[in-house]
């Protein structure tokens, strides 16, 4: 399926027929457009958000993230379950409040994101604190918060759980084994966590002794084990064959005589569509992994990011200028990677549609953004309808790993971030201002 496609002209009245990639991606971000060629994004003009918001500006659609998560929570219904949403892939505090509202968890691997968690509202108890290199301060908050989940990654970080354990009052603090399930995934290279030689989690032959070490120590408790196999996973088999690893572990710590076990966690990584990728459907995910985990005895965790707020959100960006360079088109827009790293960092792709559309010609272009490194640009030889200055492009699939991960570079504000709901859009952060780059210096 071509990337054209999805922007090019087509005969009037053609825009819901036919091209059903199109049609996919349009629905998962809950886009449509009118026939005057305005975008729509839950009913709402894009056009009047980026007008009045400026550019470039995120903005998420709340419908999608409910959607998503409704989704999810049917397909894992038959199971004792609990999803915990990867704080990461979007720790606006609107986005949180929504899932928590949803009854979502939460799994974060910072003490920033863990403060994040509390303002929007999550019960400590819901939230799961992963991560492979949390410092002895983050353990010490954690433990002092009471957060449901440590889930550890190495023997000294058992260690250093350990001390701080001791500094707090009441019940143990209940911990889960990361572990690496040995699993190799067909996902880019940087988004790959559990073959053998990653640096995430404790390795299969290692738990055992973990466990008993955990037993030991009577200021914690071992809750379960854990597991994620990676980011964009699209094919549920690394899920299956890492749920029996970490099944057959169950079983091998019961028959030590490990009496406190109850949850069993399955990561994140649900792949998305950003192109036209099959996406991993949470009911094929589900039926993967039931067979294995559903007589266990134990409540199964997820940890999705991407699945649940990735294609719920755009990147608003305004064309600034046009030149043509060494045989290329380009289009210099407002946005650039660090506003939206996912490009230059995984050569991703994203769909590049334009809010109002005019039905002109379609030739191949380079989308790249303001800053002073090649490899700040959007898409490369992307064929996008004939913009020119003033025009607002929407880039897809932004919800997930794209404020997150945006940065000053340049000394460059980053964008607001905006919420659609119910046919009302706002803006949940504002935009930030060069005195805000200032502020902190002395
Ligand atoms: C990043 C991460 C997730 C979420 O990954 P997605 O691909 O966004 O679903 C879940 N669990 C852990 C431990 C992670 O590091």
């Amino acid at each position: 399926m071509g990337e054209g496609v999805l922007t090019g002209v087509r005969e009037p009245g053609s825009r819901e027929a036919g091209n059903s990639g199109e049609a996919a991606r349009f629905l998962d971000a809950g886009l449509t457009r009118r026939s005057d060629g305005a975008l729509l994004l839950a009913e709402v003009p894009v056009e009047e958000i980026a007008r009045r918001a400026g550019t470039p500006a995120y903005v998420y659609n709340a419908a999608v993230i409910r959607d998503r998560f409704a989704e999810l929570r049917d397909a894992l219904q038959p199971l004792e379950h609990r999803i915990n949403y990867a704080v990461k892939a979007n720790s606006c505090l609107a986005v949180l409040s929504l899932l928590r509202e949803l009854d979502a968890g939460c799994d974060i691997v910072s003490g920033g994101e863990l403060r994040r968690a509390l303002a929007a509202g999550f019960d400590p108890a819901r939230i799961v604190f992963s991560g492979v290199g949390k410092r002895a301060d983050e353990l010490a908050v954690a433990c002092q918060t009471r957060v449901g989940q440590i889930n550890i990654e190495s023997l000294e970080e058992l260690d250093a759980l350990a001390v701080q354990a001791q500094m707090v009052e009441g019940p143990p603090v209940r911990v889960a084994i990361r572990v690496n399930p040995d699993v190799t995934v067909d996902t880019h290279p940087y988004t790959r966590t559990a073959m053998a030689a990653a640096k995430f989690g404790i390795p299969a032959d290692q738990v055992i002794e973990t466990a008993r070490r955990v037993a030991a120590h009577p200021r914690l408790e071992l809750a379960g084990l854990a597991m994620h196999v990676g980011s964009q996973v699209l094919d549920p088999a690394p899920f299956e064959k890492g749920a029996r690893r970490l099944a057959e572990l169950i079983g091998a710590l019961r028959a030590q005589g490990v009496g406190t076990l109850r949850s069993l966690d399955l990561g994140g990584g649900i792949g998305i569509r950003y192109k036209d990728e099959e996406p991993l459907t949470p009911r094929r995910l589900a039926e993967a992994v039931r067979p294995i985990v559903a007589s266990l005895g134990l409540t199964i965790h997820v940890e999705p990011g991407r699945y649940l707020v990735g294609s719920a959100g755009l990147l608003l960006t305004g064309v600034l200028y046009r030149k043509h360079a060494g045989g290329t088109d380009y289009v210099i827009v407002d946005a650039g990677m660090n506003d939206l790293v996912r490009p230059s960092h995984y050569q991703a792709h994203h769909e590049i549609v334009v809010v109002h559309e005019r039905g002109r010609a379609v030739k191949p272009v380079d989308v790249v953004g303001p800053i002073c490194e090649s490899g700040d640009f959007l898409a490369l030889g992307r064929p996008l309808p004939e913009v020119q200055a003033g025009d607002v492009l929407a880039v897809l699939g932004a919800g997930a790993y794209g404020f997150v991960m945006s940065s000053n570079y340049n000394d460059r504000p980053r964008p607001p971030e905006i919420l659609v709901d119910s046919g009302q859009w706002s803006v949940v952060r504002v935009r930030e201002s060069i005195e805000d780059l200032l502020r902190s210096e002395r």
